[in-house]
Parts: structure tokens; sequence; C-alpha cells
């Protein structure tokens, strides 16, 4: 194992703001965030055969087929800025998916797994406000980061939507599926004392501050 080369594995409900927190510790330690939602999005917006089949699971609130999301992560992990590190967001979602990437990874990286808790209610409070923008991806909130003008993409002005698998019902059963897949990845960074566990119920900016100190030690 490299101690030099890390890879933090972001895993939370969905709403719990893992994937801006992983985006800020990239920028931090300018290391590549890799997030398989915005993957599988992206193959969708380019409407590609991958896209099309994802989407059939993800509209449900589903985990899309392991070979998909694989496939992309294959493609996504052989790239040249993956050699000093990176980040995973939402990726490995299962037992699969997280034996097949220590297959790969476990003698070259340090894997650290980071959690970050909020509870069911919150959850459903954040995903009924949350918007994304159905032509670049950028995500927004009406309450905790609207855009600037309402219903419009502060980032190329298309119209923002909620996403399908953000509607309650659909929610609850993403929930449910959540704390099914986040058990073995909680079961093995327990077990090999490589867990960082985060109130993620606090402002982003505390949620960041307490993420940064926790790595601290690791990334001086
Ligand atoms: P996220 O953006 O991480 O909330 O993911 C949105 C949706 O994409 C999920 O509900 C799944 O349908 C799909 N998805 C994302 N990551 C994975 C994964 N690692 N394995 C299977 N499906 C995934």
């Amino acid at each position: 194992m490299n101690k030099n080369r890390l890879v933090f594995i972001f895993f939370g409900p969905p709403g719990s703001g893992k994937g801006t927190q992983s985006d800020m510790l990239s920028e931090h330690l300018k290391l590549p965030a890799i997030s398989t939602g915005e993957l599988l999005r992206n193959e969708q917006r380019l409407k590609t055969k991958l896209g099309k089949e994802a989407a059939r699971y993800m509209k449900k609130g589903e985990l899309a087929p392991d070979k998909i999301v694989e496939a992309l992560m294959d493609k996504r992990l052989t790239k040249r800025d993956m050699a000093k590190g990176f980040i995973l967001d939402g990726y490995p979602r299962n037992k699969s998916q997280l034996d097949d990437l220590l297959r790969l990874l476990k003698d070259k990286y340090d894997i650290w797994l980071v959690e970050v808790r909020v509870k069911d209610k919150e959850v459903l409070n954040r995903l009924s406000g949350r918007r994304i923008c159905l032509k670049c991806g950028a995500s927004f909130h009406l309450v905790y980061k609207p855009s600037k003008k309402t219903g419009l993409c502060d980032v190329c002005a298309s119209k923002l939507a909620i996403r399908e698998d953000d509607k309650p019902a659909v929610v609850r059963g993403r929930l449910s599926r959540y704390k099914a897949t986040a058990a073995p990845l909680l079961a093995y960074a327990k077990k090999n004392k490589k867990l960082i566990s985060i109130n993620g119920e606090q402002p982003i900016t505390k949620v960041k501050k307490d993420i940064f100190a926790k790595i601290a030690k690791l990334v001086e």
C-alpha cells in the first residue's frame, strides 16, 4: 500500500451532500472526484446505449446494473489523472462493486471510507427541494442553494427540473436500498479501521471543516 496515494470513498444516503463534499475535498487536495451518478447521467444526456439502459433503473430509484457501472468505472479509472489518488462519490454501492474495486486498488492505494450521516426525515426534506439542470448537470436547492434566477441554471441558463428519482415515493425506496448497500461498506471500514464518520446534518461549511480536520493527518 502506498501511503501517498489516497482514495476517499464517500457514502451516505441520497441528499446527504456527499457529492458537494467530495467536490470540495477534490479541490482542496487537487485530486479528481468521480461520481458514478454523474457518469450515468452524462451517458443519458449523450443518449448512449448504456445511458438509455441505466435510465430504466435510475428513474425508479433502483441501482443500475453492475456491468454498466463497472464498465464506466473501469474506463474512468484508467485515465492518467488517477495516479496520485482520487475521490469516489456513489461507488461502490454494494458488496460486488466493493470487491471489484478492492481487487483493482488494494495494494496500490491507502483507501478510506467517509460516511456522511443524515437521518431519513432530513433526507426527505432535502430531496424534495433539489433541482438539477437537465443540460449541464449542475445541482441547486430551493432552500439551501437557490439559483440566482428562479428555475434557471446559473451555469448555462437552461431550465431546472426535479430529478425523477428525487420524487418522494422513489426517495423512500432509495433510502431503504441505501441502508442495505451501505452495510458492507461500513463493515469493511470498521474491520480495517478506515472509517471517517461525519455528522452530515450541519451547515455545509461545518461538514467540510470536520472532514478536512479528520483527514489532515493523512495528507500532511
Ligand atoms: P447519485 O447521483 O449518486 O444519487 O445516483 C443516482 C442514481 O444513479 C442512483 O439512484 C442509481 O440508480 C444510479 N447509480 C449511481 N451510482 C451507482 C452505482 N455505483 N451502482 C449502481 N447504480 C448507481
